[in-house]
């Protein structure tokens, strides 16, 4: 390998994986937006959850969520096979630990979408490997027009999630990062300009050190 090729490996190869967590009121767009950003990003893997609540239409298992029993849940977490998990709309939610660990030992980056509870206990855990985005709708009526237009939950279901929507934005500074998800292409290009950034971190580029060396010493 030329001397050339291992300083590119040293300046862009050798990252710590990090771990991008969005939360939202429920209907705000973290799906839409993660969607987005997976599809762009062949760096970032989503963090898969498990959870109590049934299967909406159009969900898959092991695709959009592991589908679990209450009984297969707690035996999961009784095990530590959480990285974090919490009771959400009064149903348990939890990130299988396994996963993650795999993409963060191989310098791969980890997208979750959870609530605030899953965002304290993951920065409590990892502070320096964790990036923390909050998205908040443009307004109320939006969010409550978002929610039924997803079509996808009983009308009590709707009202549920607009009672709770005020408390998980009330978390809303315990975020690194804010977006007003109004326009989507915008929202976007926002979440994606906050990874690069991130990514650029002087801390996260593990082999900055030797390639500066490197650099230094050839020129
Ligand atoms: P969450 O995952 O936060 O609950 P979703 O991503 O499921 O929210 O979005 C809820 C609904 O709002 C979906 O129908 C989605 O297509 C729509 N949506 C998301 N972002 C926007 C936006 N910026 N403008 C208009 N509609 C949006
Ligand atoms: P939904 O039922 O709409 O898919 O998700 C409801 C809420 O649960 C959302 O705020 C979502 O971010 C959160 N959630 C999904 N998976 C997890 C998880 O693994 N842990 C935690 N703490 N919250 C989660």
């Amino acid at each position: 390998m030329s001397d050339e090729a291992r300083h590119q490996i040293g300046a862009r190869g050798e990252r710590r994986g990090l771990m991008m967590i969005l939360s939202s009121p429920s209907g705000a767009g973290k799906t839409t937006l993660a969607a987005r950003l997976l599809a762009s990003d062949p760096q970032l893997n989503l963090s898969i959850s498990a959870t109590t609540r049934p299967p909406r239409p159009g969900e898959q298992e092991g695709e959009d969520y592991y589908f679990k029993s209450i009984a297969e849940f707690e035996r999961m977490r009784s095990v530590g096979a959480f990285l974090e998990s919490a009771l959400v709309f009064g149903n348990y939610y939890g990130t299988p630990r396994e996963p993650v660990e795999a993409a963060l030992s191989a310098g791969r980056d980890v997208l979750f979408d959870i609530d605030w509870q899953g965002a304290q206990q993951v920065s409590q855990r990892s502070p320096n490997d964790v990036v923390k985005v909050f998205i908040l709708p443009p307004s109320r009526v939006e969010l409550e027009r978002r929610l039924r237009a997803r079509k996808a939950d009983p009308e009590e279901v709707v009202r549920n999630r607009m009672a709770k929507a005020d408390s998980e934005i009330s978390h809303w500074a315990e975020y690194d990062y804010v977006i007003v998800n109004d326009d989507l292409d915008e929202s976007e290009r926002r979440l994606k300009a906050i990874l690069t950034a991130e990514r650029s971190r002087r801390d996260r580029q593990v082999g900055l050190h030797d390639f500066v060396r490197r650099m230094l010493r050839d020129s």
